[in-house]
């Protein structure tokens, strides 16, 4: 006696989906300043001393409103403290394309920050990764950025081993 497998129903459909996201004071000063000038912009809450990068409006330890007025210039190396090589098909949901693969993806802590920002990093190699190890933010040129984390295409090692 043969099985015979029936095939799930399914409407295939493709949905338009458009939706504006305000980004608030924040993050439209980080954005601003990193495609006018290629500065990287953190933010300091007042009551605790915390550094928070990427900056954010409320700081989560003390639940103080953080404002423009907080932000400030940082370096644009940090260390790497994790990270992890990408082996897998993944659709980039920027350009709704399947992103090269392998590549490297990282905890990086830039100098002088207390968090931690998630972006790509150039090396794909898990040997020449270590711990701790400087990175520094590759920035596009200025008539190339546009103002979105894009204008950062990933962090490049300083030192290798
Ligand atoms: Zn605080």
């Amino acid at each position: 006696m043969s099985e015979k497998k029936e095939e799930p129903f399914s409407i295939n459909w493709l949905t338009d989906l458009p939706y504006r996201y305000s980004m608030g004071p924040i993050a439209l000063k980080f954005f601003k300043e990193l495609k006018e000038s290629g500065k990287l912009l953190g933010i300091k809450c007042e009551k605790c001393g915390k550094v928070f990068f990427p900056p954010r409006a409320i700081c989560a330890d003390c639940m103080v409103e953080m404002t423009e007025n907080d932000m400030f210039e940082m370096s644009d190396e940090g260390s790497l403290d994790g990270f992890t090589v990408v082996n897998y098909p993944f659709v980039d949901p920027n350009t709704g394309e399947t992103r090269p693969f392998p590549y490297g993806y990282g905890a990086i802590k830039l100098k002088g920050a207390d968090t931690w920002m998630l972006h790509f990093v150039d090396e794909t190699n898990p040997e020449k990764v270590k711990p701790g190890m400087r990175v520094k933010a590759v920035i596009k040129p200025k008539g190339e950025r546009k103002g979105t984390l894009e204008d950062i295409p990933y962090f490049r090692a300083v030192e290798k081993k």
